[in-house]
């Protein structure tokens, strides 16, 4: 049986920063397969993880929890029927419902074949406060259904604090983390508990009725919402993404102004941007913006937000041709 790990996480988490840390500290025989979904039309992330030696699959251009979903299981089945290897991670894209990806691993093609070892969720303890009030359905969807939360960004103690006690809130049974090696620490324990958890099998589940028992992690209760699946369909709605090609060189200040003038309904900005000291990677979500060198030269930039006002984007970044 193969084991896979679903790294969860609202978009500019640092779900990829997550993942190549995996990458960097693996054993060197392990065979890794990541399956990366990104809303947008290209991944960014694809080409940087396989620089580190896994094999990606890519899923772009849609949600595997919804859209893509019939391509995400296809993807999975195809892999685990054709490639040999010790371990599969699924990214998903930063606006996934977890319930849905475990709604559609829970196929027999899948689960004869491999099992949910391990659900991380990874938070930015800035933006949690933000995404909770705005993107409630998603973001809560993400904190009720893992087995381990990941603060990052977690500088400031104050909102450190207030971000876990709003997942206590919702997820009062999961255990959380702010430092990454702590959480690989303890991934062994953290991962045998929850099998304890969940050796009973879809068919004969009675976790809407089952108390508490001392063994069981709770991370997940009163969470089967596959359950009800066909009940509770959801589609994209507040999100829209769109890649802007065409880039012109600016300065690195520029960019950077241009990020921190963008209007609040943008909620991420990431990509490979030209400057006039060479190609950079630019990673932006309303609490942070960074810009640093890269060696990928396919120019281009993904916006997701609620509203995008391209013609406004295009007159500010990109060349008039
Ligand atoms: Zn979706």
């Amino acid at each position: 049986m193969i084991p896979i790990t679903i790294i969860s996480g609202f978009l500019g988490a640092g779900k990829t920063t997550y993942l190549q840390h995996i990458l960097n500290c693996r054993n060197t025989n392990e065979r890794i397969l990541i399956i990366e979904n990104d809303f947008g039309e290209t991944s960014l992330d694809a080409k940087q993880l396989s620089a580190s030696g896994a094999t990606v699959r890519e899923v772009t251009s849609g949600c595997i929890c919804c859209s893509l979903q019939g391509n995400f299981k296809n993807a999975l089945i195809d892999i685990l029927s054709t490639q040999d290897i010790d371990q599969i991670y699924i990214e998903p894209s930063g606006v996934s419902k977890l319930s849905e990806i475990l709604y559609t691993c829970d196929d027999d093609d899948v689960t004869s074949k491999a099992y949910i070892s391990m659900i991380i969720t990874i938070v930015d303890a800035m933006q949690a406060p933000m995404a909770i009030k705005n993107f409630g359905p998603f973001f809560k969807d993400q904190i009720k259904h893992c087995y381990a939360i990941l603060l990052t960004h977690v500088e400031d103690e104050k909102q450190v604090e207030k971000t876990k006690q709003l997942i206590v809130e919702l997820a009062p049974h999961t255990p959380i983390y702010t430092d990454i090696d702590a959480l690989q620490q303890d991934i062994h324990q953290l991962k045998s508990n929850t099998h304890k958890a969940h050796e009973h099998d879809s068919e004969t589940c009675s976790c809407h009725t089952c108390n508490d028992s001392e063994d069981y992690n709770g991370a997940h209760h009163d969470n089967h919402s596959h359950h009800d699946h066909d009940c509770h369909h959801h589609d994209h709605q507040p999100f829209v993404t769109h890649t802007f090609h065409n880039l012109q060189s600016l300065d690195d200040t520029q960019w950077i102004d241009f990020c921190n003038n963008l209007p609040s309904t943008i909620l991420r900005v990431k990509g490979i941007i030209p400057t006039a000291s060479g190609p950079m990677e630019l990673q932006y979500t309303p609490q942070s913006c960074a810009i640093t060198a890269t060696h990928l030269n396919d120019y281009h930039l993904v916006v997701i937000g609620t509203e995008i006002d391209i013609s406004s984007i295009n007159e500010k970044v990109c060349s008039a041709s």
